[in-house]
């Protein structure tokens, strides 16, 4: 289990350094001619009118604490082994990889929003990307599991992992948010 365990992470370590900066730079750079700094900006501001009222604001969010006991009942244990075991789902097992309608993704432990659908794109990894955030969703430390430090990033809100950012994404961040599918949840826009 620990050899199959640390063959996985290795397998992961190669998609993550390597398949996404291999990506297609003729789409990536499409891309980049769609969204500019300004576009941006209101991206990550107006994520709001995608969503019914009442949402949760990621501004205001209580940390939400639990014991392990407690997110062993409130999740499967796909999401228990990423959210709170820093666990990476297979390559290519998320039906988010081709989720292209408008709307947001909400963090699975304590749905907090996270990400617009309009921050997705198409990164050839095998795991959902993202080039920008949800302003404060996220925290950021490093892990060494593996050979090289990679910068880890888990929920604001209830701590949950969730995935890697690396720096071979597009413009205009050049930011490659590599997020466990099974760390989020989708809400279709619900707002006309
Ligand atoms: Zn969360």
């Amino acid at each position: 289990m620990e050899r199959r365990g640390f063959i996985q992470s290795i397998a992961a370590w190669a998609a993550y350094g390597s398949v996404g900066s291999l990506g297609s730079f003729g789409a990536r750079e499409a891309f980049a001619q769609s969204v500019d700094k300004k576009n941006l900006e209101d991206m990550q501001k107006n994520w709001k009118a995608l969503l019914a009222d009442g949402t949760p604001d990621v501004a205001v969010a209580p940390p939400l604490k639990l014991s392990k006991d407690e997110w062993r009942k409130r999740l499967s244990p796909m999401e228990y082994n990423v959210l709170r075991d820093e666990g990476t789902e297979r390559a290519g097992t998320s039906p988010f990889n081709g989720e292209k309608r408008p709307g947001v993704f909400v963090c699975a432990g304590c749905a907090l929003p996270v990400f617009t659908s309009a921050m997705k794109y198409e990164s050839g990894t095998g795991w959902p990307s993202f080039f920008t955030t949800i302003p404060g969703a996220f925290a950021k430390s490093t892990d060494y599991k593996l050979v090289l430090p990679r910068t880890e990033y888990h929920c604001a809100k209830c701590g949950g992992h969730h995935g890697h950012v690396f720096e071979d994404g597009p413009q205009p961040t050049r930011e490659r948010w590599c997020n466990n599918g099974v760390a989020l949840k989708f809400i279709p826009k619900t707002k006309a």
